[in-house]
């Protein structure tokens, strides 16, 4: 295989641009560049349908490194934002309106999942409290 005269190879799914001296480039950001201009710092090249080998210009988006790894999460974008994400416990696909804020992002699990955890939380910390006064009013019981 060959591109614009470069000799392809190709390494964990990615085509990689052969340039001799002046070093290795992956195709996608070669394809990418040679339409739009030099990548910023801090923006990656996505391949749209996820297959790396496929680098014709109408696959590939650019989007910064956070929305990146949030696209292989499975998060799901509506007109350009983001609008759901799969919860890391049940794994459902639910809307970012169903998880806690956590600062400037959302946690991980969704409401339902943290929910049942604060509440098997809570339920095992009355567990202990009943079970810590149980003993003193058996330690009391016996001195007395
Ligand atoms: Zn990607
Ligand atoms: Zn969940």
């Amino acid at each position: 295989m060959e591109y614009d005269g470069f000799k392809l190879r190709k390494a964990l799914g990615y085509w990689i641009l052969c340039k001799g001296y002046s070093g290795t480039v992956y195709l996608h950001r070669y394809v990418w560049e040679k339409e739009y201009g030099e990548i910023p710092s801090g923006m990656v090249i996505h391949h749209k349908d996820g297959d790396r080998g496929n680098c014709s210009l109408d696959n590939l988006e650019m989007v910064s490194k956070s929305d990146h790894v949030r696209i292989h999460s499975g998060w799901v974008r509506r007109d350009g934002e983001w609008y759901a994400k799969p919860c890391t416990v049940c794994g459902e696909l639910k809307p970012l309106t169903e998880f806690y804020p956590m600062g400037e992002i959302w946690q991980a699990r969704c409401k339902v999942c943290h929910d049942a955890a604060s509440a098997e939380y809570d339920r095992k910390n009355l567990e202990k409290t009943r079970k810590r006064k149980r003993a003193y009013w058996h330690r009391r019981k016996q001195t007395s």
